[in-house]
């Protein structure tokens, strides 16, 4: 029996190929006393010169990819590395001081980063964390380790880290990443969205992935079912090979569907809408043939930098979206931070249930200042395309109707001001399931609701979704979601308003017949399901699909039940 890995299931399908691990190195110093002055001159030199051919190699690359906007940031580390005052002030410090080359290009680079803090412009101020890449950069070189970068990758490769953060150039560099494997995270976690919004399978969650995996070990990850084998044989590559063939040929028939619109086999319309996290998601959005973007997550925005964004760095990113993405509406959502998304800069309370505090809207609605940079921002670049806004976590009208009142007076404000603007709807998520038993009331009073099925799912079984050990509750398909969300959908029809989904859920083969036959009006999933979820729908009988959603409301028992009911009215359904 060969030796097995076993995590999540996070992205469809089948990868083998050799491990990278993607897994930041200790980089402690310890401070030295230099003897052998040329010595340590040379060896800081160097160090210096692989760092900038490393950055360069980067910035090739990200200017590929991302275009040079995207690569400034290299560009930037490129002028540190050869700033000529900081090369002459190390110099100095390990003639004068005899201290060892990384103790004093650390010392240098962090009187630099004070001399950035100390200004009152924000994007000076953006620059430290910079500062802190380029001294991670030579200190590896000066010990001799690794740093990982996945902008270095130069063949196809599995990658195993500890997880993945928005700043992980991760779409960048996808043409090499054959799979993920992760330690941490669950099927809604960042990583496993960004990995099935890029096509890549994954596994996460599996605790031990990266003490377990050394770099160039051979593996196959199967996405689907959530193992890794570890040194496989020849039979077994050879079948995973061929799982890797018939996928690929797969996306190659779906891509002939990425100019259609989404309709059932019987002529029922609906949006197929993409997440997305940042700007640098807009080519995959559109390259998946997406109508809409039914959710724009704003977090990473925040997250991605040292302190809150300005106004008008936020209004540049907003603007670039919709202009990108015009004429198709665009939904971006305030702000959602706490729960499993802490912004570090904003000093938040420690609470023994991030997921049930001080979150999301509750945050906007406590530190208005932010909330209305945010909506400012988000009002200015309305001029540029097709926007909506949401509101997420709402539980209470009250809170709806305050952060509906501050929208209003930015708005009137702008307005006096004489600044441009679109027309803008303005809606909410529908995650908390108090918000889902009093959908009829907040129907009237929003232009459009979104079902946050992640959170919802959570919050109804009392199941924190990043938590391994209660995974096994954590159920999309249990009646009593079932429930809400059909509830949610009957509430927003009967008042007129069109209702989406934005949660995982909504991409996911055995829920989508189930939701067709409810009416749900956009789908909206990580671009990556977009094509085979219109597939999917063009298979299906929208009105026979009302007896399915009946039996599964009315008379399942359990998510088995609801899985069987399903399988039975539509053969041939693509695996989950
Ligand atoms: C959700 O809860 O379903 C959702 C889309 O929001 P997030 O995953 O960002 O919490
Ligand atoms: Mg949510």
């Amino acid at each position: 029996m060969r030796a097995m890995l076993k995590g999540i299931a996070a992205s469809d399908g089948v990868a083998c190929g050799r491990v990278y691990r993607f897994v930041e190195p200790d980089l402690t110093v310890k401070k030295r006393t230099i003897t052998n002055l040329d010595y340590e001159l040379n060896r800081f030199h160097q160090a210096l010169e692989a760092a900038v051919s490393e950055v360069e190699t980067i910035e090739t690359r990200a200017t590929k990819s991302l275009g040079a906007d995207g690569a400034q940031v290299f560009s930037a580390h490129r002028a540190m590395l050869q700033d000529p005052d900081v090369i002459a002030a190390t110099e100095t410090k390990i003639k004068t001081e005899h201290v060892n080359a990384e103790v004093a290009f650390a010392t240098v680079m962090n009187d630099f980063a004070q001399s950035f803090l100390a200004t009152d412009n924000a994007l000076t101020k953006e620059r430290t964390s910079d500062v802190h890449d380029v001294v991670k950069r030579v200190t590896a070189h000066l010990l001799g380790v690794n740093l990982p970068n996945l902008a270095l990758l130069k063949e196809p490769v599995v990658v195993v880290t500890h997880d993945l953060n928005p700043s992980d150039t991760v779409s960048a560099a996808s043409k090499y990443i054959l799979g993920f494997v992760t330690d941490l995270g669950g099927r809604t976690s960042h990583s496993s969205i960004l990995a099935r919004s890029l096509n890549i399978p994954a596994v996460v969650g599996t605790q031990t992935g990266t003490q377990t995996l050394m770099d160039g070990d051979s593996v196959i990850v199967n996405g689907s079912t959530g193992s890794v084998v570890m040194d496989p044989d020849q039979a077994e590559l050879d079948t995973a090979k061929q799982a890797m063939l018939d996928r690929i040929a797969n996306m190659k028939r779906l891509a002939t569907l990425r100019n259609h619109t989404t309709t059932s086999r019987d002529g029922v319309g609906v949006t197929l809408a993409a997440n997305m996290g940042t700007a640098s998601d807009i080519p995959n959005v559109l390259h998946n043939g997406a109508e809409a973007v039914g959710l724009m997550r704003t977090e990473f925005l925040y997250m991605d930098s040292e302190q809150l964004p300005t106004e008008d760095e936020q209004f540049a990113t907003y603007r670039q979206v919709l202009e990108k993405l015009a004429p198709r509406p665009v939904v971006i959502r305030t702000l959602d931070i706490g729960g499993d998304k802490p912004l570090p800069y904003l000093h938040q309370k420690q609470e023994a249930n991030p997921f049930l505090g001080a979150r999301a809207i509750r945050q906007s609605l406590a530190h208005q200042n932010i909330f209305r940079s945010q909506l400012r921002a988000l009002l200015r670049a309305s001029a540029y395309g097709n926007l909506r806004i949401m509101f997420p976590m709402i539980a209470t009208l009250d809170e709806f109707r305050q952060a509906k009142a501050i929208y209003d007076d930015e708005r009137s404000k702008l307005t006096t001001a004489r600044v441009p603007m679109g027309k803008i709807q303005v809606g909410m998520m529908v995650e908390v399931p108090a918000a889902a038993m009093l959908a009829d009331r907040f129907a009237h009073e929003v232009d459009f609701m979104s079902i946050g099925t992640n959170d919802l799912i959570g919050y109804t079984m009392a199941a924190d979704r990043t938590n391994q050990d209660v995974s096994y509750l954590y159920q999309p398909y249990h009646p009593a979601i079932l429930r809400l969300v059909q509830r949610i959908i009957t509430a927003g029809h009967a008042a007129g308003i069109p209702v989406a989904m934005c949660g995982e859920m909504a991409g996911d083969p055995i829920a989508v017949p189930l939701l067709l036959g409810m009416g749900l009006d956009e789908f909206s999933m990580g671009a990556g399901s977009i094509l085979k979820t219109r597939q999917l729908i063009s298979q299906l009988n929208a009105k026979d699909l009302q007896g399915l959603v009946e039996s599964a409301v009315n008379s399942a028992d359990t998510s088995q039940d609801v899985i069987t009911m399903v399988q039975a009215a539509v053969p041939d359904l693509p695996q989950a």
